[in-house]
């Protein structure tokens, strides 16, 4: 078992780093990778970064 150490999985939004401590974190998929985002970002998201 020689498996690649894989980072560990930071619960954090991606956006502001807020902490499922701060606001509700959702998850979600980005390229394939799993990310949270937390509600405040979330419209910011939907209506697509500038
Ligand atoms: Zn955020």
């Amino acid at each position: 078992m020689s498996s690649t150490p894989e980072p560990k999985e930071v619960k954090a939004c991606m956006v502001c780093k807020a902490t499922g401590d701060d606001r509700v974190l959702l998850c979600g998929e980005h390229r394939e990778k799993k990310v949270w985002v937390c509600v405040r970002c979330l419209p910011m998201l939907i209506h697509g970064e500038h």
